[in-house]
């Protein structure tokens, strides 16, 4: 075609698979177990009602919210559209294209190395021990050569385990100076004593990725948090855009964050918690499951027997979870997000017709 303009586009981007998010995907359903979204809402109403104005860069009062959550200074958070842009960010601000690297440990979330190869960013893959989950740190340090950021998921996505502490604070130390370690913990809410803000005062190069859209039931309205030290926050001030959080966005998140909200959102994640461990132990009872993984998350990963035959039943019967057969270490794997307690009995119920069959 004469007027096509395919030649014009980067040739990283012109084979780039982009990123297969459970929106993409599709499914006809109406039991959504495929993107860890809380299975119900929280309800909230949108205070403002002018619109004329852009909002401020950075929200004062969204920050002073969040700084309030998580016990840190205002200097040292960056709200941002979704944890996502977080990712992203980190690269634009410190990774030379074609000449610096990342480090991501698969299985994990695709959208570090997506990121780097949107950005033309080297990516070592350096993965997981099979099973147990943990970094491979002796491997992490034989390639750390040009390497600027390491992105840890902590608990993970999609295995649902929690990193050592101890890994991460001695990949910490191995890299303090040249590298930052990337901790992601937009489940961080599910096994909130693994979380490593504490170390922030402790290690500079330390960088921590929050989000609204998990246990605060919020995914809809994409706002998300970096939480570093304040020199690596003026940083990504340079490079984020003039008006990244809408008006509406700052409103109802603030709302989110108050102390009556945050109570809400625990108690959701205890009886989350309690679905997921009741799920876990209906599954044990049926034959067609090979292998429940531990969880730390709202989410847990399953090896079965005839996984497709499971994948392919479910979703035609409106239940809709995440294939993971096509990713290292996860032949036969689904993940199933945790849903209301009505949806998990009828996941149950479903799984148990085929394995009768
Ligand atoms: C869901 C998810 C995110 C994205 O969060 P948003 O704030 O919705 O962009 C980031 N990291 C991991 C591991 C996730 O599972």
């Amino acid at each position: 075609m004469k007027d096509s303009i395919i030649h014009l586009v980067r040739s990283n981007i012109k084979n780039l698979q982009p990123y297969q998010s459970a929106r993409r995907i599709g499914g006809n359903g109406n039991i959504w177990l495929n993107a860890n979204e809380c299975p119900i809402p929280s309800l909230f109403t949108a205070n403002i009602t002018s619109f004329n104005r852009y909002p401020e860069c950075q929200p004062k009062s969204l920050i002073l919210s969040y700084a309030n959550y998580v016990g840190l200074l205002n200097d040292q958070i960056l709200v941002t559209r979704g944890a996502d842009e977080g990712i992203e960010l980190l690269i634009k601000a410190f990774c030379n294209p074609r000449e610096d690297a990342i480090i991501y440990c698969p299985p994990t979330y695709d959208m570090y190395a997506i990121n780097a190869k949107i950005a033309n960013v080297e990516i070592k893959e350096i993965p997981t021990f099979k099973n147990t989950w943990q970094i491979d740190l002796e491997n992490i340090q034989h390639n750390l050569n040009k390497v600027k950021l390491i992105y840890i998921c902590n608990p993970n996505n999609p295995t649902g385990n929690i990193i050592s502490k101890k890994d991460i604070i001695h990949l910490l130390k191995i890299t303090l100076g040249f590298a930052l370690v990337v901790i992601d913990e937009a489940y961080i809410e599910f096994s909130s004593k693994d979380s490593m803000v504490y170390f922030l005062k402790h290690y500079p190069n330390l960088i921590i990725l929050r989000t609204l859209s998990k246990a605060f039931a919020l995914a809809g309205i994409r706002c998300g948090f970096t939480l570093a030290h304040k020199e690596i926050i003026n940083v990504l001030n340079k490079v984020i855009s003039p008006y990244p959080i809408s008006t509406i966005v700052t409103d109802i998140a603030v709302q989110s964050l108050s102390t009556d909200a945050i109570k809400i959102m625990r108690n959701r994640v205890l009886t989350l918690n309690l679905n997921r461990n009741w799920l876990i132990n209906e599954l044990k009872k049926i034959s067609l499951v090979k292998k429940i993984y531990n969880s730390r998350a709202n989410y847990i990963l399953v090896k079965f027997h005839m996984f497709e035959k499971i994948f392919q039943h479910l979703w035609e019967k409106g239940i809709i979870v995440r294939n993971q057969h096509h990713k290292i270490y996860l032949k036969e794997c689904l993940r199933i997000s945790i849903g209301s307690y009505s949806e998990c009995s009828r996941l149950i119920e479903e799984i148990k017709i085929l394995s009768k069959i």
